[in-house]
């Protein structure tokens, strides 16, 4: 057999498997289309004990997926967030569970009406390999609290942490309830063409166009969390002793491999070299010995790393200036130490593509017209952060651009906060999660009118004559 015929048949084999999984959860949906806040109290628990039983082995399992990931990263970005989403969740499940009475104009009157908060029914997730447990349970957790049952895909690059997941789940969820189905892009395509009632997946820009073109047959509603060149301004207030610690934190956060990692910063042209020293100076401090430390995580595969080689390496062909922040790479460990770059051209990959590593570029500009003019000309950002201090300029950045989300004076923050809705805009994605903004994603809004016994309505009824047209003259003039 061929090596492409026996991937199709493995293909054949997941979707089957897919559609399967698809009919049985639809059948538990329909045989309780509206779970009791009790019974998604129990999901959520479930969810809760999940992790901190296997968090141990999930962070095992991502650092060996990594290379090297140090457990304390896992730990603060994959762990600490989704316990806060699942207790978030079962704190505020029964107000948001709430049907909302709405008062009805006086053509409405005297009926009444509410709007009820109901599931969908079974929700798909696709995650990424950069923070596979963040972007995995964070969603389910939103999907689990709406009443809605769940298949997750995580990602071929983390197969260690997939299977780990595949473990976790089985011990913790009935198949119909939560399930997972693993394998790459082939599998990740049948995924997104089963007819789900709604899809989230979070990934690049280019594989959520595919994403959205395979629901919209099935007319699926997809949440798209994407990725992008997310900016981070350096106002000509901004205090670098303040700034920069808390930007270089949020840059080399998992080596840069985050979706709202500040991508490239713009600073005021005469301060660059105050910037540059600022930033060599801070790297060394939080990252002392690189690439030997320990608290540096490795890139996720030999072709990402040559992938960040080779925007360098395209850039300094180009005439940019490197300024290296860190030890020699370790290319055997995928350690890539912290580079500058000053002066690379528009036209570069660097410029123009997400980077998704610890290359951090330096866009020089003389006016904060120009700053925001370099932001709005390009795709929206999934992220913006702007330091400083005078608010004038703060004010004019925040309604002079538009991004998916923005931390002022520090970086990353904006998305660990349950109360705050979280997603990107135009190509960093549509839709949102997060608290109840996910409960919100996943549940279908539905409004109920209750007609009273002394409806006025048939006042319009048929045959029209002079009563009906004296109730529509009425009608417009009341508007
Ligand atoms: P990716 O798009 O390559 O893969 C994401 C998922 O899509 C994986 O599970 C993969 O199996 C699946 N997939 C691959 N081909 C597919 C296809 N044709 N149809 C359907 N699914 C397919 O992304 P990645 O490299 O894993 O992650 C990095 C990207 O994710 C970056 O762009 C980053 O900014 C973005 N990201 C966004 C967020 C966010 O919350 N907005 C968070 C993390 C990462």
């Amino acid at each position: 057999m061929t090596i492409e015929a026996s991937n199709s048949g493995l293909t054949a084999t997941a979707e089957a498997r897919i559609l399967e999984l698809l009919r049985r959860q639809k059948a538990g949906w329909r045989a309780q289309i509206n779970p009791a806040l009790e019974i998604r109290l129990d999901r959520l628990a479930r969810l809760d004990s999940m992790l901190t039983i296997w968090q141990d082995r999930f962070a095992s399992a991502i650092s060996q997926d990594f290379g090297h990931r140090p457990a304390i990263v896992t730990e603060l970005t994959d762990v600490v967030p989704v316990r806060a989403a699942i207790r978030h969740a079962r704190r505020h499940l029964k107000e948001w569970m709430r049907a909302r009475r709405v008062a009805l104009g006086w053509t409405g009157k005297p009926a009444s009406a509410i709007v009820m908060r109901q599931p969908l029914g079974v929700v798909g997730i696709v995650a990424p390999w950069n923070y596979p447990l963040n972007l995995m349970l964070s969603p389910l957790a939103g999907a689990l609290a709406a009443g809605n049952r769940a298949i997750l895909k995580p990602s071929e690059l983390t197969p260690a942490f997939a299977e780990a997941l595949d473990a976790a789940v089985r011990e913790f969820f009935a198949e119909d309830e939560v399930a997972v189905v693993t394998g790459g892009p082939e599998v990740a395509t049948a995924f997104t063409a089963a007819p789900f009632d709604h899809l989230i997946f979070t990934g690049s820009t280019a594989v959520g166009r595919k994403v959205a073109e395979a629901a919209a047959k099935n007319l699926t509603p997809v949440t798209l969390e994407l990725g992008g060149k997310s900016p981070a301004i350096l106002d000509s207030s901004a205090d670098f002793g303040q700034a920069v610690p808390r930007l270089i934190w949020g840059k080399l956060l998992n080596s840069g491999q985050t979706c709202v990692a500040p991508d490239y910063a713009l600073v005021p042209r005469e301060k660059v070299a105050d910037f540059v020293a600022t930033v060599k100076a801070e790297v060394a401090r939080q990252y002392p010995g690189l690439p030997d430390n320990p608290d540096y995580t490795s890139i996720i595969s030999p072709r990402h790393f040559e992938r960040l080689v080779g925007l360098v390496e395209e850039a300094r062909a180009g005439g940019a200036e490197i300024i290296d922040c860190g030890g020699a790479r370790d290319v055997e460990r995928r350690l890539f130490s912290p580079v500058l770059v000053i002066g690379a051209g528009d036209e570069t990959a660097l410029m123009r593509e997400e980077i998704f590593g610890p290359i951090l570029p330096v866009v020089p500009y003389d006016t904060l017209d120009e700053a925001l003019d370099y932001i709005n000309t390009r795709d929206r950002p999934l992220a913006l952060y702007w330091f400083g201090t005078d608010m004038a300029h703060r004010d004019r950045v925040l309604s002079g651009t538009i991004a998916g989300g923005v931390t002022v004076n520090d970086t990353i923050l904006h998305l660990s906060q349950d109360d705050l809705p979280f997603g990107g805009v135009g190509a960093s994605g549509y839709g949102s999660y997060h608290g109840e903004a996910g409960f919100l994603a996943l549940s279908k809004e539905k409004p109920v009118l209750k007609q009273s016994k002394w409806s006025g309505v048939k006042l319009l009824y048929p045959p029209y004559g002079g009563l009906a047209k004296g109730m529509l003259k009425l009608l417009g003039r009341m508007g």
